[in-house]
């Protein structure tokens, strides 16, 4: 282990224009896919990143998604510092016990990256959404846009029983009753509590799986596991009200993470899926 971090320490030394001096190493544990180290030299702390499952393009298109957020100058993201296909090197950023303000400045910086628009759903380019394909074609319309590009994709690679497949038939029928007209927000995409890393009073966005898409998504994905203080909900809804009865809609949101959590991880996600599914279509 030590001669690869040794191997990435000369990677690093070549891009930061001098020479690198590993200190120490060790594992972070946290994110759910790949393996993660901080990495302590001379020139100061980092955060790394392997492929661990080998996917083409990974780290390239994660880096896309920071740029891509960092450019709208709404919310911290860490800086890149290098990447290739097997690892990804970022600023290291150092978590800190929040302060009082912690969670609505985390409200208005969101609220701030969803004034980001676009006039269709979609991206100029697929990502990943942990190691699965995420397909971004564009189209005019939310609901078809969540239904081709989100919930159909997840449904064919996955291996879900007919009962499942014929709900969410039903749940398609149904979502132009659902969902009201919105423009399509810049979205962090994977917004679960593992995602972002907390700094006294300021936030930053880590791991994204960004497109433009109902913000609602992002809404929704804070909720999935476990969801984050009131005042985040107060903060956002102050700077960027959501829509009427936009908690009604948040369980199918989340059919989409859902779909992608019972591809990755399996177990008990099937029946999730199943139970929102019921009571959505009754
Ligand atoms: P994975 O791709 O496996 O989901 P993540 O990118 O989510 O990995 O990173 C794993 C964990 O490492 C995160 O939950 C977060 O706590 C931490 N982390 C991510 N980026 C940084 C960073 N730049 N600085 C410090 N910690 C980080």
């Amino acid at each position: 282990m030590k001669e690869f971090f040794n191997n990435i320490i000369l990677k690093l030394s070549d891009c930061q224009n001098c020479k690198l001096v590993l200190y120490n190493y060790k594992q972070i544990f946290g994110g759910s896919i790949n393996t993660a180290f901080f990495i302590n030299t001379n020139r100061g702390k980092f955060f790394l990143k392997l492929n661990n499952n080998k996917t083409k393009n990974l780290f390239d298109n994660e880096v896309r998604g920071l740029k891509l957020i960092s450019s709208t100058n709404t919310i911290n993201v860490p800086q890149v510092i290098y990447f290739d296909d097997e690892v990804l090197v970022l600023e290291f950023i150092e978590s800190n016990q929040i302060n009082k303000k912690f969670w609505s400045n985390f409200g208005y910086s969101l609220a701030e990256l969803h004034y980001n628009t676009l006039n269709s759903f979609g991206l100029d380019h697929d990502n990943y959404i942990g190691t699965l394909l995420q397909t971004n074609k564009f189209y005019d319309n939310w609901n078809d846009f969540f239904i081709y590009q989100r919930l159909k994709p997840q449904l064919d690679i996955g291996n879900f029983p007919a009962k499942t497949h014929k709900l969410f038939d039903i749940l398609f029928l149904e979502l132009d009753n659902i969902f009201s007209l919105t423009k399509p927000s810049l979205l962090h995409g994977d917004l679960w509590n593992g995602n972002f890393i907390s700094t006294n009073d300021q936030v930053f966005l880590v791991d994204p799986a960004v497109y433009y898409g109902n913000r609602e998504m992002d809404i929704a994905m804070t909720k999935l596991f476990g969801g984050f203080e009131k005042e985040f909900y107060d903060s956002y809804n102050y700077h960027y009200p959501l829509v009427k009865n936009w908690q009604t809609r948040l369980d199918i949101c989340n059919l989409y993470p859902l779909l992608v959590h019972a591809n990755l991880f399996g177990g008990n996600y099937y029946n999730q899926i199943h139970s929102i599914l019921k009571s959505v279509t009754k």
